[in-house]
């Protein structure tokens, strides 16, 4: 059985975001709290006991204390049930959450070499010592099974993939850290229960839905996707910013070569949209926009649901 835990659905910033009196932002602040959201970070068992995190966001702090599944055992005086942090990209939204796991306790870190060196090259991420916290590279194209503390293989297999995107933003016209450009800023990433073979896919960026994503998605019991903007000007349009969804290496919900249209009609069983920011009108229960949304299947979660697979 695959357990899923939603820690946040928001994109970078979250609703509300500090800065920001935008239409969703002020609601989420006064009459609708429930559109409150942390930024985009799931959590993944087979067996309910050992847990691994699919990015860490800013918000990990806060998101670990709403979430009892990932707190310590009772009567252990140091613990987590946290055994290794899969990452995604170099975002800040998806890797700062590890200088909230400093604390001594062993884990795992698994990334694209691309995103590893990212960690290198930020000496703060040495607060997260060697000797507690190893760091492990991933291949696109190349299962790998993250293990238990003990050693023991955690019964959940992952595939990384390269998906079209973006490196990330606060590096852009500077010289990576890896040295060289290529494959792995972006990975999508399935993740599947060994003992049912029951999968879902996880794609918190993505730049396009090309054939090679369609394909992998055909007949999945269970996506993530890329939910960062309704339309790709609206930072723009709402004067909130001057980029474009697809400068940020995100697929727009809607148009023609949007998530919505490029993923219909493809088979899968439960489609999720996750790091959705705030600019993003079908964040309103009562909008057009999301009416759209989930009249094509599409659901946006609330921080905290669980899902079995
Ligand atoms: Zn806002």
């Amino acid at each position: 059985m695959l357990r899923v835990v939603v820690l946040g659905a928001a994109a970078g910033g979250g609703v509300p975001q500090w800065n920001c009196g935008c239409p969703v932002c002020q609601a989420a602040r006064t009459e609708h709290p429930e559109l409150g959201s942390t930024q985009a970070s799931i959590a993944i068992s087979a067996d309910g006991d050992h847990w691994f995190l699919i990015n860490a966001s800013p918000d990990l702090r806060q998101q670990l204390i709403a979430t009892p599944q990932l707190h310590p055992r009772a009567g252990k005086l140091r613990h987590s049930p946290i055994c290794g942090v899969i990452l995604t990209n170099g975002e800040i939204d998806a890797i700062a959450g590890l200088l909230s796991m400093r604390e001594g306790w062993p884990f795992t870190i698994y990334a694209h070499p691309k995103v590893l060196s990212i960690l290198e090259a930020n000496s703060i991420f040495k607060v997260l010592s060697e000797k507690n916290v190893r760091r492990l590279p991933i291949e696109v194209d190349k299962t790998f099974e993250p293990d238990l503390p003990d050693g023991s293989p955690s019964g959940i297999e992952i595939l990384p993939f390269a998906v079209p995107g973006k490196g990330a933003w606060y590096l852009e016209g500077e010289v990576h850290p890896s040295g060289k450009d290529g494959a792995g800023n972006t990975i999508g990433l399935r993740v599947r229960d060994k003992a049912t073979g029951r999968y879902f896919y996880f794609l918190a960026a993505c730049a396009a839905v090309d054939d090679d994503v369609k394909s992998r998605l055909a007949g999945a019991p269970l996506i993530f996707f890329d939910g960062t903007v309704w339309r790709d000007d609206e930072l723009i349009a709402a004067s909130l910013g001057n980029k474009t969804g697809q400068d940020m290496g995100h697929i727009a919900m809607s148009g023609d070569h949007g998530a919505i249209q490029s993923l219909a009609g493809l088979d899968i069983a439960r489609k999720i949209f996750l790091h959705i920011n705030n600019s993003n009108p079908a964040l309103l229960i009562d909008s057009a926009e999301r009416e759209i949304a989930e009249r094509a299947g599409w659901q946006f979660p609330a921080d905290g649901t669980e899902i079995v697979l």
